[in-house]
């Protein structure tokens, strides 16, 4: 419960990470976008107004004769034009004017100004509250008394005979360009939070496929810690029993005191070999400490194991043979005490789960780069739902059976986290009532033999000893 609320909070501060991280990444993409718009809007806008001063300022230019005087076909050539002076403007510059004549043209307005910055004429759409402070420079932006925007452009007019005629300023409103980047940072605006409400959902889900392989793995090590604690605590529990009937005794004779002796060495041999195996299982998961490798003669091994196995076989009423289908010995570079482990476990148990009469063949042979080695039997077989089941650790088929022939399950998972760690791979073919084949690859290794040790010999004398 309480971990369930670990996981559950840890996939809560996981999903909220990715959510900021998501919002901050979005945040910073939504003001780039925003930023890009108002340049290429701007950029469009200044374009705009420069053809349109340029078309005006060249074709006017060609008509002007007197520097500040505008001819009457310039006039002609913009009919709203109001000139200063004139009734359309009643009254001059800074006082306030009213426009009669300034007729509709587009969003643009034109200002003319002579030589020393007076006005001379305007025409076009001209806002009212625009202030008629003259200034020079190329490219302006003004705010008129209402807080309107406006861009304008200033051009340099010259007369016929190239002397300096005045200016010519064409500008527009920014009203609708603000208007529409209000638009833009509204859809942003409004789009974040529907995006990242959307990121929220997706981030709780991807969190939830983050945790999944922890939470499984963590399951795991729970069940595998009950299941190493239940094992454990059965031999504990009968030298417990055994210790405590004999103190229950008031006298013991050598025969009773042997017999429980015995007793406890059973179970104290049992823990011993469970311990064993899971220390052996850890040290294969963790694989810190590369192992040591030898050149391993598989036939070799397998030979001495048949040898080693057949009073087991003969007292089970079990035939155990071997088979050679390759006349080169098959060598392969491992750890030689893994390997000893990795057969013995299959062929013990093709031997314990094979009834008297029936047969168990260990075949070796190789195929392209791998050295195959089947341990085949004519046993009781193993249902076909439970086939993948067999490989985890303390699974038992058959509990019962499995406990009187002195099985913990765990033969199985360390012959394969042993085929693992040599980069081979098992499989098995069974069929219920009728027998098993277990078949291993294991691949010959391709690095020049001179940097592997070769001690084999040694290696088998060694276990003959220890074993
Ligand atoms: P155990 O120590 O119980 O033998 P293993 O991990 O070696 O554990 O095997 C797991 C289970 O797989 C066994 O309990 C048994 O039911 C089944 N099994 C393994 N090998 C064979 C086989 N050759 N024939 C039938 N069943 C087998």
């Amino acid at each position: 419960m309480n971990q369930n609320k670990l996981f559950q909070q840890t996939r809560l501060r996981l999903a909220l990470w990715y959510a900021l991280v998501m919002a901050v990444i979005l945040s910073l993409c939504g003001f780039g976008i925003y930023r890009a718009i108002s340049h290429t809007h701007w950029m469009t806008l200044d374009r705009e107004l420069e053809s349109v001063a340029g078309t005006l300022h060249d074709s006017i230019e060609l008509k002007l004769q007197q520097p500040g005087e505008l001819e009457p076909v310039i006039q002609k050539l913009l009919p709203n034009i109001c000139v200063v002076g004139t009734s359309c403007i009643q009254e001059q510059l800074s006082s306030k004017r009213h426009i009669l004549s300034a007729i509709n043209q587009g969003n643009y307005y034109v200002r003319f100004f002579d030589n020393y910055g007076r006005l001379i004429a305007i025409a076009g759409t001209y806002p009212e509250g625009l202030p008629l402070v003259f200034n020079k420079e190329l490219w302006q932006t003004l705010k008129d008394s209402k807080g309107h925007f406006y861009h304008q452009i200033s051009l340099v007019l010259h007369t016929q005979e190239n002397r300096d005629w005045g200016y010519i300023q064409v500008g527009r409103s920014l009203a609708d360009f603000n208007s529409y980047l209000v638009a833009v940072k509204l859809t942003l605006g409004l789009g974040l939070p529907i995006i990242m409400i959307l990121v929220g959902v997706a981030s709780w889900w991807l969190a939830l496929l983050a945790m999944q392989p922890i939470y499984r793995s963590y399951r795991q090590i729970q069940q595998f810690t009950a299941d190493a604690a239940h094992e454990l605590r059965t031999p504990l529990a009968a030298t417990q029993a055994t210790v405590e009937s004999a103190l229950m005794m008031s006298q013991l004779d050598e025969i009773e005191t042997r017999d429980i002796l015995q007793t406890l060495q059973r179970q104290n041999q049992r823990l011993t070999t469970l311990v064993t195996d899971l220390l052996l299982l850890t040290r294969l998961d963790r694989q810190s400490v590369p192992m040591q490798q030898d050149i391993c003669c598989l036939d070799d091994i397998v030979n001495d194991l048949i040898e080693e196995f057949a009073a087991l076989a003969i007292a089970a009423g079990v035939t155990l043979t071997s088979s050679v289908q390759v006349s080169t010995p098959l060598n392969v570079i491992g750890n030689a005490d893994q390997l000893y482990r990795l057969f013995s476990n299959l062929i013990i148990n093709a031997i314990q789960y094979t009834l008297p009469t029936g047969k168990v063949t260990v075949c070796l042979d190789r195929c392209n780069h791998y050295a195959v080695i089947q341990i085949q039997d004519t046993g009781i077989g193993i249902p076909q739902q439970e086939i993948t089941r067999i490989f985890d650790r303390f699974y038992r088929v058959n509990s019962h059976r499995s406990r009187s022939t002195g099985g913990s399950g765990l033969g199985l998972a360390i012959a394969q986290a042993i085929i693992q760690a040599h980069h081979g791979s098992i499989d098995v073919q069974s069929e219920f009532g009728k027998g098993s084949t277990f078949t291993i690859k294991l691949p010959f290794d391709i690095r020049p033999l001179d940097s592997v040790r070769s001690i084999y010999p040694f290696k088998i004398l060694y276990y003959r000893l220890h074993h």
